[in-house]
């Protein structure tokens, strides 16, 4: 049995927390493969390493004095060596950055450091073989994250390594350059690891104990998810949700190993496991509630829609050309409706309209601002009857107007459409129905 286990910035923004971090490691002989994050925040108002990183490589490209910023940092990793009572020096390691940084080696380089000086930290505090992710993780020319390059070294390099560390969020081109994957990254690199060496399990430690199945913002300490379904994840975190990194589940996915949510803190808890089906019921209908406010809906209608072939395909044309991508594209009889970001429709929406106009030729074509998108998921409502009843008639009792509603075939989600006023009564009223009073 072998699991990687990834540790958010959190897990590691200080000794306490590295200390933490290798009880939990040397609890489980399985636990083979770590992928370590920057420091992040000690407390609320700390910055995370990566940020400051960012900051001052700007300092440096623009030619300001970087230097006490670069010590700040330096300070930030000799804070955790000195606590773990380690005899390891970076100071090397920080001359070469300091070169480099002067030499411009660009951003993604720069913010790199952060995971990958973590990472030799961890490696020596564990004494486990350190293995840069710039050697085993590629991208391709044109930037993008070349899977299988990466599974072939990746899986030959750590065939041989019983043991090792890998920082996350990075890797390099072919000529060895670094590029960083998006914010948050180190989620992707975990998963990647895990499917090289074909793990049984991806652990991803952060500070929360799994997903919850509404905002803590919204909805006061909701109750957990035990297991979710990729899909279910996926659609929440379209959605919103947000603990995992979206591109974290596809290189596991494709392998069938499941993700265990769990948290640093609280290493008992058994988090939320992610799989790719389960028998398991969850605990309530559904599993989740998710959603986005700032949306818009742009209503076309014209008599006799349902039977002009390639409406549909010329409406969507006007969003195209402006490079707009569309959400949901719920329709009637002779309406059809377009629901898209807010923020990138404002500039455009003349252009857009005329287009519509041009191409399609419709009756009219209206306009609505300010409206937010609740999804409500959860494989448990395909075999339950009533799901949609429930759903609307709490949304009834609380005066929520429904202006929208969206099923998919899959009849994994339901998307309901209502004002962006009436986004925080419509999570409350759905969750009050399914859960508390389940309970
Ligand atoms: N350190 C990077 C960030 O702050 C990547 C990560 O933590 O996953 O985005």
């Amino acid at each position: 049995m072998k699991k990687v286990v990834k540790f958010g910035g959190s897990s590691l923004a200080s000794a306490e927390q590295f200390a933490k971090v290798r009880d939990i490691i040397l609890a489980d002989a399985e636990r083979r493969f770590v992928v370590p994050s920057a420091p992040g925040k000690r407390f609320p108002e700390d910055t995370k390493v990566t940020d400051m990183l960012y900051e001052c490589y700007h300092m440096a490209e623009s030619g300001q004095d970087f230097h006490r910023l670069l010590s700040e940092i330096a300070a930030r990793y000799q804070e955790i060596i000195e606590g773990l009572s380690l005899s390891l020096s970076l100071k090397a390691e920080f001359e070469t950055i300091e070169k480099n940084f002067n030499e411009k080696a660009g951003e993604n380089y720069a913010a790199s450091r952060g995971e990958y000086l973590n990472s030799i930290i961890m490696a020596a505090y564990l004494d486990f073989q350190f293995v840069d992710a710039a050697e085993v993780i590629r991208f391709t020319e044109e930037g993008d994250f070349d899977a299988e390059l990466t599974n072939r070294i990746l899986r030959e390099r750590l065939e041989t390594a019983d043991h090792a560390v890998i920082p996350g969020f990075y890797g390099a081109y072919g000529d060895g350059r670094i590029k960083t994957f998006s914010r948050g990254g180190s989620d992707i690199t975990g998963s990647i690891v895990a499917r090289a060496v074909k793990a049984d399990v991806y652990e991803n430690w952060t500070d929360v104990s799994g997903f919850l199945i509404a905002d803590p913002r919204i909805i006061e300490e909701p109750e957990g998810i035990d297991t979710i379904t990729y899909r279910e994840l996926r659609e929440l975190s379209y959605m919103g949700a947000s603990v995992l990194h979206e591109d974290a589940i596809f290189p596991v996915r494709r392998e069938g190993i499941p993700i265990n949510i769990r948290n640093t803190n609280r290493p008992d808890d058994a988090g939320t496991w992610i799989v790719e089906s389960t028998c398991q019921k969850s605990k309530y209908v559904i599993t989740g509630i998710a959603g986005k406010k700032g949306f818009c809906s742009v209503n076309i209608e014209k008599a006799m829609m349902n039977s002009e072939i390639g409406f549909g395909r010329k409406v969507l044309q006007a969003f195209e050309d402006s490079g707009i991508s569309f959400e949901h594209v719920p329709s009637g009889i002779d309406t059809m409706t377009v629901f898209v970001h807010q923020d990138e429709f404002a500039d455009k929406e003349q252009k857009v309209v005329s287009a519509i106009h041009r191409l399609a030729d419709p009756d009219s074509v209206d306009i609505e601002a300010d409206l937010a998108l609740v999804a409500v998921v959860g494989r448990g409502m395909k075999s339950t009857r009533g799901t949609a009843g429930r759903i609307f008639s709490a949304l009834a009792h609380a005066n929520v107007n429904v202006k929208m509603i969206d099923q998919g075939s899959s009849e994994l989600n339901i998307i309901i459409g209502v004002a962006n006023e009436d986004f925080e009564a419509a999570i409350k009223a759905i969750y009050t129905i399914f859960v508390i009073a389940q309970l």
